[in-house]
């Protein structure tokens, strides 16, 4: 089929920023929407285990043989158009589901528009963006979503659904961990007047020197954001170990509001009443987020944790990086997992969850 080009002898280890991952049963690279909704339509029906793939800056995988297929996504055409009837001075931005996301972002600052600039830097693809409803810097795609299209795996149907339809939530929606339906292109709403979104997050606007809920330059959002996620190993670099990594390996964990004090006064204990008081703590839906790299490095696992002889150690820029350092193998970044979590949940009775989607293995 015209756009579906088959390899037989890949890697996920080649196909993952994390670097690990065994092979699977064959790689189908797919260039157009048409050929992703063939292959998985097919694999389907044929009942053959799929993982769909975009950037893998979201993936930790198996080593070893994979019974499974990958269905790479790679349409990447783009298209802008005034929103007429969607609201005056508004402009929507069409791009393919495998066109790599910063790219996209970059051409919309290029080009003058805001919406997208926070966003700069976070590696992987378009369609990948509304699965874990990606966000850094005060925004998420949730704010910026037009419309998603889709192809349902379960009723054989193309379509454009709503943002409604996706469950957007923290770091989360109907897509993520689940087989439901293959992104295939996705709108975002734009500002044409060249205005960012808003600035909400603090360490930006303190950069930026503009209040909180202020409007910026996107261009130089971007530039500053670039600079931000540079120093944190946030921004993926062939040359630089610390950015082969799954991003931030665990979310903020959301605890009930009266769980609160109790971990409060762990970190009391444990560290000393000022310690407690400066604990980051935000009111969120369902209960108050605290920082998952906080509670990482007052448990003990600092920047570069085990040593710098270890394949899998967490980042020497950001305690919630987990990285390959070249030599690592799914079990040893699973191990280094584990002993976080565990050690998060000892010191402090807080329980973290891992941000990646796991494909044959688990923490
Ligand atoms: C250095 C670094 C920094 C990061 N920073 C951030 C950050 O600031 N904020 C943030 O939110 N994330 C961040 N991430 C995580 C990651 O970049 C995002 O989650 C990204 O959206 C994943 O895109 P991907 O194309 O690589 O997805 P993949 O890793 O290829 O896939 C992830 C999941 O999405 C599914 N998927 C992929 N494409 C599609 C599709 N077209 N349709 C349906 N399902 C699909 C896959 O099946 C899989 O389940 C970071 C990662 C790294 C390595």
């Amino acid at each position: 089929m015209a756009g579906l080009r088959v390899v037989p002898d890949s890697s996920l280890a080649d196909l993952t920023t994390l670097r690990i991952g065994g092979r699977p049963r064959a790689l189908l690279e797919c260039e157009s929407a048409e050929a992703v909704t063939a292959a998985v339509g097919a694999l389907d029906a044929a009942g053959v285990p799929v993982l769909v793939l975009g950037g893998g800056s979201n993936l930790v995988v198996a080593d070893g043989d994979l019974d499974l297929v990958v269905v790479a996504v790679r349409n990447s055409e783009v298209g802008y158009r005034d929103a007429g009837t969607d609201g005056p001075g508004e402009m929507v931005v069409r791009a393919g589901a495998g066109l790599p996301w910063d790219d996209l972002v970059a051409d919309t600052v290029d080009r003058g528009y805001g919406g997208l600039e926070c966003l700069s830097g976070i590696p992987g693809s378009v369609g990948a963006t509304p699965v874990q409803n990606v966000g850094a810097y005060g925004v998420d795609v949730a704010q910026v979503l037009h419309r998603v299209r889709w192809y349902d795996r379960a009723t054989d149907t193309d379509e454009w659904v709503e943002p409604d339809a996706l469950g957007l939530a923290y770091r989360t929606s109907v897509l993520k961990n689940s087989s439901a339906a293959v992104v295939l292109e996705v709108e975002f709403r734009l500002d044409p007047d060249g205005r960012s979104e808003p600035i909400r997050y603090a360490e930006l606007a303190g950069r930026l020197g503009v209040g909180p809920g202020e409007r910026t330059d996107p261009a130089l959002v971007r530039r500053t954001v670039l600079e931000l996620r540079r120093g944190k190993g946030m921004v993926l670099d062939r040359d630089d170990a610390d950015t082969w990594s799954a991003g931030s390996f665990f979310t903020n964990p959301v605890v009930p509001e009266d769980r609160l004090p109790v971990v409060r006064s762990r970190v009391s204990d444990r560290l000393g009443a000022e310690q407690a008081e400066q604990m980051p703590a935000f009111a969120a839906a369902g209960g108050v987020k605290l920082s998952a790299g906080w509670l990482i490095e007052r448990a003990g696992f600092g920047k570069g944790h085990p040593s710098s002889s270890s394949p899998a150690r967490l980042s020497t820029k950001h305690t919630l990086a987990l990285t390959n350092r070249g030599s690592a193998t799914a079990e040893d970044v699973i191990a280094l997992a584990r002993e976080v979590r565990d050690g998060v949940a000892e010191a402090f009775g807080v329980e973290l969850h891992p941000e990646p989607v796991w494909v044959g293995c688990s923490i």
